[in-house]
């Protein structure tokens, strides 16, 4: 049942990477759900936003924000293509997000279980559920066409 739902919004959040990728920038889609419905979606674009900041978990958790008008999503469910970075974590914790689906793993940057175990950190008050590797190929393979097409 979950697994069905966890690949569904997966393919959703893939989506969303696409649009990104029309824009040349690095395609990592995010989706945030509640109860089945879409309360926030974004696509990376620190580039032509000019925002080191402009991940796509940023402009979903800001989306998501503004449509609950609450900056606590507690409980709520993100979805994201990509392993998220310490930046995306750090939001996630603040934001109280109750469970994370990420897609590929990302060894240079992921900060939930590659590089770092953000979540893990001592002292939180706030656990966050990770279920990582969703779509898993899917997802990496459409970082690594838009890579080898930009070096080609
Ligand atoms: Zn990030």
């Amino acid at each position: 049942m979950q697994a069905n739902e966890d690949t569904r919004w997966m393919q959703h959040a893939l989506a969303l990477a696409a649009q990104g990728e029309a824009c040349d920038e690095v395609p990592v889609g995010c989706v945030i759900v509640r109860g089945g419905q879409v309360i926030g979606e974004g696509w990376n674009r620190p580039i032509s936003s000019h925002d080191p900041t402009a991940h796509a978990e940023i402009i979903a958790l800001r989306d998501a924000a503004q449509r609950c008008a609450n900056y606590r999503l507690t409980g709520l469910t993100l979805y994201v293509t990509l392993e998220p970075c310490l930046m995306c974590a750090g939001a996630m914790l603040h934001a109280r997000i109750g469970r994370l689906v990420y897609g590929a793993s990302d060894p240079k940057r992921g900060a939930v279980d590659s590089t770092a175990q953000a979540f893990a950190t001592q002292g939180l008050n706030h656990r966050i559920e990770v279920s990582g590797g969703v779509l898993k190929s899917e997802c990496a393979q459409r970082l690594q066409a838009f890579f080898r097409a930009r070096r080609g």
